[in-house]
């Protein structure tokens, strides 16, 4: 690509909205133009509102990126391309908003995910979903990329199901306190403790996976068929989600046979490479005492989804430990990889009306 595009990012200062804010600053293809934020913080330079939080320092960004005025959500953007970290609650009407005056949305948020005729992708395992925004009546379009965990699920499963067969899974989640937004949030109630319930991620979990890793046919997502029982806990952990994982495969496989399908999983490609794609996306590890959040979320600059204790399982098939970074894989990198898919399939190509 010759000349990077203007971007905005709505939501820019909340946890995956300053991550995402990072991983733009030096970013090939796309400039970061323009910031927005809650009408409390609309009007303020991004750097004031995080100095609120006494965090511009730490996240170290440009002066040319804390000086952006931060937009509230009624007010226009100039940008093509959107990346929003908003909360769902306001995600769902103003994402739809932005579609329908021509912006492309590329969202975080749970809110339209299961939408029939929104893509839910990770473009390494189903970009081909890209194309059900030929069924949106926006002139802009909207994407999503999954729930935190489920990305690391998914990305797990893929090569499982394309090999053997999925029948059926089983997953607990150990979810980091990133994963809740806002530092501070839970911080009476997770010291010396686990919660055991993760508001909301329990439904995703048993959901979204089918989504992804359904059939494209006739210009409709069929949903794969097995079912997920989940069960989600939230731990005192900074960022990464560890997640242990059962299966039952349809055809059977020896666990020399499922860890070498995972291990050698590149996933699908697209014509040009995206600057975010890791350079593996899985990597399974061998070691009894590994994946670790402290030392292994950051693989992949924390986009490689990490595999470890791959073993047999007394009630279903086969058994093991996925661990994906929330923030960047399963959030603000997850976005970013959208936002390329949708930029070299031509996708930002669309023009904003008002
Ligand atoms: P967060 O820390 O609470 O940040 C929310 C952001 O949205 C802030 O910038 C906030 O601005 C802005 N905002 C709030 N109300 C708004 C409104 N009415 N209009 C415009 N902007 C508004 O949340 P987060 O953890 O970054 O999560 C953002 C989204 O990503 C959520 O949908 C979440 O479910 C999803 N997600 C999060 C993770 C994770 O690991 N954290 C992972 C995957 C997906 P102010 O600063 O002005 O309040």
């Amino acid at each position: 690509m010759s000349e990077r595009i203007d971007v905005g990012l709505i939501g820019a200062t909340g946890t995956v909205g300053r991550r995402l804010a990072r991983l733009l600053e030096e970013h090939p293809w796309f400039r970061l133009a323009e910031l927005g934020a809650s009408p409390g913080s609309a009007g303020r330079s991004f750097a004031e509102a995080l100095r609120g939080d006494g965090e511009a320092s730490e996240i170290g960004l440009g002066a040319d990126i804390l000086g952006l005025r931060l937009k509230p959500p009624d007010e226009d953007w100039s940008s093509t391309l959107l990346l929003s970290a908003l909360p769902s609650r306001e995600a769902g009407p103003l994402e739809a908003e932005l579609a329908r005056r021509g912006h492309v949305v590329v969202s975080n948020a749970s809110s339209h995910r299961m939408d029939p005729d929104v893509p839910l992708v990770i473009p390494e395992v189903n970009p081909d979903h890209l194309a059900l925004i030929e069924r949106q009546d926006w002139p802009g379009a909207l994407v999503t990329n999954p729930n935190c965990s489920v990305v690391g699920l998914a990305v797990a499963l893929a090569p499982l199901q394309r090999s053997f067969g999925l029948e059926r899974v089983s997953v607990a989640t150990l979810q980091a306190l990133s994963g809740a937004g806002r530092p501070g949030r839970l911080a009476d109630d997770i010291i010396d403790n686990v919660l055991p319930n993760v508001a909301g991620e329990e439904e995703k979990l048993a959901r979204e996976p089918q989504k992804i890793l359904g059939r494209l046919e006739g210009g409709e997502v069929r949903p794969a068929a097995f079912p997920v029982s989940a069960q989600t806990h939230r731990v005192p952990v900074s960022h990464g989600h560890l997640l242990a994982v059962s299966v039952e495969l349809e055809r059977a496989a020896t666990i020399d046979e499922v860890a070498g399908a995972m291990a050698g999983f590149e996933g699908a490609v697209t014509d040009e490479r995206l600057p975010s794609t890791p350079k593996r996306l899985i990597e399974v590890l061998d070691d009894e005492m590994r994946p670790q959040p402290r030392l292994d979320r950051g693989r992949g600059g924390g986009m490689t989804v990490s595999v470890g204790r791959v073993r047999r399982c007394e009630v279903f098939d086969v058994k093991f430990s996925v661990l994906v970074h929330n923030l960047v894989r399963g959030a603000a990198g997850a976005a970013l990889l959208n936002a390329e898919l949708c930029h070299v399939c031509g996708t930002t190509a669309r023009t904003p009306s008002r």
